[in-house]
């Protein structure tokens, strides 16, 4: 499969999904997750008519970003280290993953001195893995005001890495647990959030369904991810 007719069945499954969910054709936003692959492949993905992308470490997205058309839009979707803030806030559009007060600070006091006011999601452990970032629901709901004092932090959703399944049916509960907790958070905030980033290759249908409106999708668009062997293993989120 080549990355055109990739990107054409992955756009059409979205599309069904999202009429399913009773939202409109292109509706939901593809975040194209380009870690691990360089600036050639990400070039193409952008002449294919693909604006977002995700990268996971600061060290490969500082080297990458520059050497990528100018006009893309970069989401920060690892685990982000405090002393890695200043460059998440200069190199990116949106920072997913944020799981914790003290980090959500130190990205406020870094969007300060940018000068500048950071869209940010925050990242949620579903399911309560010991191996996972992200916060427990109740650790959430606990800090949620505190959050959102923050006067350069604008927190504009939710989003999660539910547990590995083969069959993509068993992550809808997970799913559907996000949305939920999204719904409790609009309701205390008294205003609505726009974003839900869940569902990436194997179960963004079902994440489609249930509300997404970010999908993160890396190895259905550009194919299996490359490793170098000094890097950790796929599936790692770390920074
Ligand atoms: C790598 C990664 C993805 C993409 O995973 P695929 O299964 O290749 O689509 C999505 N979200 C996060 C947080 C990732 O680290």
């Amino acid at each position: 499969m080549d990355f055109e007719s990739n990107l054409a069945e992955i756009r059409q499954r979205m599309d069904t999904a999202a009429a399913k969910s009773g939202r409109a054709p292109g509706a939901v936003t593809l975040l194209a997750v380009s870690k691990t692959h360089p600036p050639a492949a990400i070039e193409a993905a952008a002449v294919a008519g693909l604006r977002y992308f995700g990268e996971s470490k600061i060290q490969e997205a500082r080297a990458k970003i520059p050497q990528c058309p100018g006009h893309l839009r970069w989401h920060f979707i690892g685990h982000l280290q405090s002393n890695k803030c200043r460059e998440a806030v200069e190199l990116f559009s949106m920072i997913q993953g944020v799981d914790s007060l003290a980090l959500a600070q130190e990205i406020n006091k870094r969007a300060e001195q940018a000068a500048k006011t950071m869209p940010v999601l925050l990242e949620v452990n579903v399911a309560g893995e010991a191996s996972k970032f992200g916060y427990r629901p109740e650790a959430l709901l606990a800090e949620w005001a505190a959050l959102n004092e923050l006067p350069r932090l604008e927190i504009q959703g939710l989003m999660t890495v539910p547990p590995y399944v083969t069959d993509a049916e068993n992550a809808r509960p997970h799913f559907v647990r996000l949305r939920e907790l999204k719904a409790v958070c609009e309701q205390r905030l008294g205003a609505p959030l726009p974003h839900l980033s869940m569902g990436m290759s194997g179960d963004y249908v079902v994440a489609i369904e249930e509300g997404a409106t970010i999908v993160r999708i890396g190895t259905a668009l550009f194919g299996k991810r490359q490793y170098a062997a000094s890097k950790s293993a796929p599936g790692e989120t770390g920074e």
